[in-house]
């Protein structure tokens, strides 16, 4: 099939948290987007917005990827792709370990099968979990991995994903297939919802409705978040064959802040009374749970390369969150 001007580019999970960012920013670059989503996490709604700004340049095929890339999608081609469908959320991941592993080895195969031997780019997601339990000020991309036992399922999402990096630096070394991956650390914005486990939503809705924000563990571990909006903006950058193929980056911001000084960042912008309540780990997920103190990323090669500095503040991330879970009425 041949390619119009307009350059076409797909992105797996589209209609995910990211994804729907993403194509959003694809759209604003006058791109036609084809998103390919299964909504086992993602929801249709998340691209309200993008059909809002080009009905004619959205398309949207509710499916599993894997089934897509072997059927209907087979014969097409894309000027560039990005690859962000996966099992995603410490809960899901603690809840269906199945899933998540099997999702997230089996559709990266798929994709690469998709793009390999062709000149293609390929973007795909990859996660700071990968540096599993490692401790260290700053992680960088060239870091020793540390992972916890197979019998602590909790792993399994970090494993599965430093095996997706691993099979596209494989592709990329075989057939030259110009593929890069980004290493995203908390990313959060509008549109993350509290479903899967994740922290920010969670403790806003809580803020908002004055009701106890539950902090897992004793508070003291950091994260370093960064809004979803500031991480789009670098994607289609990092498709550059010449600076980013065959690399993995780093993408977040490296400013950290404990699990506790954000619950009470969260009350302090939302002017909540929200009383902040401490759970043990294995009350919220399983008896041996493991987490990490704290997570910086070293952003030196995305800084020196792209010149990528994030600019959205944590308490605008957070006002946002709560307009948009107020608008909808309480329900995300
Ligand atoms: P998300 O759950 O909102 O997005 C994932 C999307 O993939 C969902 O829309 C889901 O429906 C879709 N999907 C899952 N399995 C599929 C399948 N078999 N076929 C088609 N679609 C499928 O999560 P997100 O936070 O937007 O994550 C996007 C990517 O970024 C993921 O690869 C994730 O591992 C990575 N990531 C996210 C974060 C974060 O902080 N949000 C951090 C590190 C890495």
């Amino acid at each position: 099939m041949s390619i119009s001007k307009t350059p076409q580019d797909l992105v797996t999970g589209g209609a995910g948290f990211i994804g729907s960012h993403l194509v959003e920013h694809l759209l604003q670059g006058g791109h036609e987007v084809w998103v390919v989503d299964d909504l086992s996490t993602g929801r249709e709604s998340n691209l309200d917005q993008a059909r809002h700004m080009a009905p004619d340049r959205l398309h949207f095929v509710h499916s599993d990827l894997s089934d897509w890339l072997d059927g209907a999608g087979a014969k097409r081609t894309f000027n560039s792709v990005y690859h962000l469908a996966a099992a995603v959320g410490v809960k899901l991941v603690v809840e269906d370990p199945i899933g998540t592993i099997e999702t997230n080895i089996h559709q990266t195969s798929a994709v690469m099968r998709f793009v390999q031997n062709s000149a293609t780019p390929l973007l795909m997601a990859s996660t700071s979990e990968v540096y599993g339990k490692g401790v260290r000020d700053r992680f960088a991309e060239t870091d020793d991995l540390l992972l916890g036992p197979t019998t602590r399922s909790r792993w399994s999402y970090a494993c599965s994903k430093a095996i997706d990096e691993y099979l596209a630096l494989a592709h990329y070394q075989q057939s030259g297939t110009p593929i890069s991956i980004a290493r995203f650390f908390n990313t959060v914005g509008p549109r993350q919802v509290s479903d899967y486990g994740m922290v920010l939503p969670r403790f806003v809705e809580c803020a908002l409705s004055n009701q106890p924000i539950q902090v897992f563990g004793d508070g003291t571990q950091s994260r370093c978040f960064c809004d979803v909006r500031d991480v789009v903006e670098v994607l289609p950058r990092m498709l550059d064959r010449d600076k980013c193929a065959g690399r993995v980056m780093n993408v977040g911001n490296d400013t950290p802040i404990t699990i506790n000084d954000l619950a009470a960042t969260v009350c302090d912008v939302l002017n909540s009374s929200s009383e902040i309540v401490h759970v043990p780990y294995e009350q919220a997920y399983s008896p041996g749970f493991e987490d990490l103190k704290c997570r910086v990323p070293d952003l030196g090669l995305i800084r020196s390369t792209l010149q990528f500095e994030s600019t959205i503040p944590l308490e605008r991330t957070i006002q946002d969150l709560a307009l948009e879970y107020s608008r909808a009425g309480g329900a995300t």
